[in-house]
Order: C-alpha cells, then sequence, then structure tokens
C-alpha cells in the first residue's frame, strides 16, 4: 500500500467539491483543478460554505473548519497536480471529456500516483485503457453529497492491481466511509438499480400518469423514500442522470434502459436540476416549483 499525502481532483463540481471537502476533514492536503479559475474560485466557495454550515448546525469544530479550508488550494494548472500522490477525477460525465483530460493529464502525474475517477457509471477498464498506468488506475463512486452520504463504491478494472486497490480502501476507510466493492459493468451496483427507478419515473410523468408533485408525493409517503425521485434527479443532475441511462442502454443493450425522451428534452434545454436553477423544479424562486 502506497502513502497518499496530496489528493488532487479534476472537476470542482458538487462531486469533485465534496470529495475535496472531506478528503481536507480527514487530514490531506487537497489541490482542486477546473477548466477555468473561475470555476476553481466558485467551487472552493462552495466547500468554504459547506464547511460553515456545518460549524453553524453543531456538526463541526470552528477551529478543525480552519484546518480543513487551510488544506485546500486551487491548483493554477494541471501540472501542480503532479505533487499529489492520488486524483480523482470528478469531471462531467462524458467519456470524451474524461479522455482528453487523462491525455493531458498522465504526462504532468507523478508516476508512482494513482489515478482514480469518480464515474458514475463508464468502464473503468475502458477508461484505464486510455491512460499509461491501467494497473495504478481505479474507481472510487463517492454519493452525493460527498460529505452526508456514507458509502462508497470501489471499482476495479481488469489490470488494476491489488496495491492501487488497498491503497483506495486505506483512503476510503480514512474519511470514514463504508466500501462496497462492485464488479465493473455499466453503472456498478447503486446506478445500476437507482437510475432505471428514477428513468421510470420521468416516464410515469411522460405518460401522464401523474404531475410531478403526484409522482415524487407518491414515492416518498408510498415507499418512504427520503426524496421523490424527480427531485433525487434535479438532486444528481438530468444530464448526469441521461448520461448514465445511455451507458446501460449502450453498454447492456437491452431496451428496458431507453432514456426516457422527456429527460432527453430536459437536458436539450439546459434544465439540468438544481445546478441550472431549473429542471423538474423550478428553483429560482423561495420555494421550488414544479416545472410540469
Ligand atoms: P458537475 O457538473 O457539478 O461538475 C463537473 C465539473 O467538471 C464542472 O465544474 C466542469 O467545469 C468540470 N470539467 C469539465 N470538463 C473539465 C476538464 N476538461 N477539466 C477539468 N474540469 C472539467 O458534475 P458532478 O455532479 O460533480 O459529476 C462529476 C462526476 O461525478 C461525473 O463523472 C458524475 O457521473 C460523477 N458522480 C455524480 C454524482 C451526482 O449525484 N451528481 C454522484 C456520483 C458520481
Amino acid at each position: 500500500m502506497s502513502r497518499i499525502g496530496t489528493v488532487g481532483i479534476v472537476g470542482a463540481g458538487q462531486m469533485g467539491g465534496g470529495i475535496a471537502h472531506v478528503s481536507a476533514l480527514a487530514g490531506y492536503d487537497v489541490l482542486v483543478y477546473d477548466i477555468s479559475s473561475d470555476r476553481i474560485e466558485k467551487g472552493l466557495a462552495t466547500i468554504s460554505g459547506n464547511l460553515a454550515r456545518q460549524v453553524s448546525s453543531g456538526k463541526l469544530d470552528e477551529q478543525v473548519r480552519k484546518e480543513a479550508l487551510s488544506r485546500i488550494s486551487g491548483a493554477q494548472s494541471m501540472s501542480d497536480l503532479a505533487a499529489a500522490d492520488l486524483v480523482i477525477e470528478a469531471a462531467t460525465e462524458d467519456e470524451t471529456v474524461k479522455r482528453k483530460i487523462y491525455a493531458e493529464l498522465c504526462p504532468q502525474l507523478n508516476p508512482a500516483a494513482i489515478l482514480a475517477t469518480n464515474t458514475s457509471s463508464i468502464s473503468i477498464t475502458r477508461l484505464a485503457a486510455q491512460t499509461d498506468r491501467p494497473e495504478r488506475f481505479i474507481g472510487i463512486h463517492f454519493m452525493n453529497p460527498v460529505p452526508v452520504m456514507k458509502l462508497v463504491e470501489l471499482v476495479r478494472g481488469i489490470a488494476t492491481d491489488d496495491q492501487t486497490f488497498e491503497t483506495a480502501k486505506a483512503y476510503v476507510n480514512a474519511l470514514e466511509k463504508t466500501i462496497t466493492v462492485s464488479e465493473d459493468f455499466p453503472a456498478f451496483i447503486v446506478n445500476r438499480i437507482l437510475l432505471p427507478m428514477i428513468n421510470e419515473a420521468i416516464y410515469t410523468l411522460y405518460e401522464g400518469v401523474g404531475s410531478v408533485e403526484a409522482i415524487d408525493t407518491a414515492m416518498r409517503l408510498g415507499a418512504n423514500h427520503p426524496m421523490g425521485p424527480l427531485q433525487l434527479a434535479d438532486f444528481i443532475g438530468l444530464d448526469t442522470c441521461l448520461s448514465i441511462m445511455q451507458v446501460l442502454h449502450d453498454g447492456l443493450s437491452d431496451s428496458k434502459y431507453r432514456p426516457c425522451p422527456l429527460l432527453v428534452k430536459y437536458v436539450e434545454a439546459g434544465w439540468l436540476g438544481r445546478k441550472a436553477g431549473r429542471g423538474f423544479y423550478d428553483y429560482r424562486g423561495e420555494h421550488p416549483v414544479p416545472t410540469r
């Protein structure tokens, strides 16, 4: 097992920010990179706000917050990630985007560094094959929101070596998360089960069986889910939901994974859920209002 001191993160969005947050709280130095300094600044501001919220709700000590925040910095360029022992790619769920990142990133990394992806669905083996280190490549799949959710799926590609697996395990254990190991099949375990349920909720809306509110209320109170499926879809991001359904559809060649045309329409409109201010609900006012 190798020792991890510095964690690099590519993608300062919802997930990258959350991974930076929990890594810094566990004592790791963290470097955050994104496509522009604006995105990095926005990501760092969100992390800072989330840590402050944990202090106000009594979950975190002020001194711990300060120390954690001081461990996180923005990477000016990808070459700064040479200092990292573990780099976690948490960029947009698009294989072309991820491939481009690895092509640029790998030559800059410490040759011994482990490269991980937080992909929700894409084959770890196929992504690993795009890098210069398939044996030191692994899926570390966090759940959203990272500071709250206890589970992390670990996914080995065909070439992932034991040392990489053990090092990733030790890192996730240090974050005090529970590990579940999944084989490398489309969408792994959680999303293989969760996303078809969300997609079916969108079909239920598309076919006029119920309104947004009716569907979410039905599943919250009728199935005891903490969030309705459409609310959850907005929370995950509708672009991410669509990508996962496409990976399931393409990877398993079964029509039961066909993405709902209404999901496609929302994504085409740029109504990507909470992060865009609008999805199945409109978040721009004081309270979320259903958009259908
Ligand atoms: P997001 O849209 O919030 O953030 C993605 C970030 O990646 C953006 O800040 C974007 O600027 C950045 N990015 C895009 N291209 C880049 C590049 N070339 N270099 C550097 N940064 C780049 O998305 P997210 O929800 O944080 O998802 C990120 C990853 O985590 C995806 O692979 C997704 O499947 C996975 N994931 C998402 C969830 C979820 O619930 N949203 C849960 C688990 C895993």
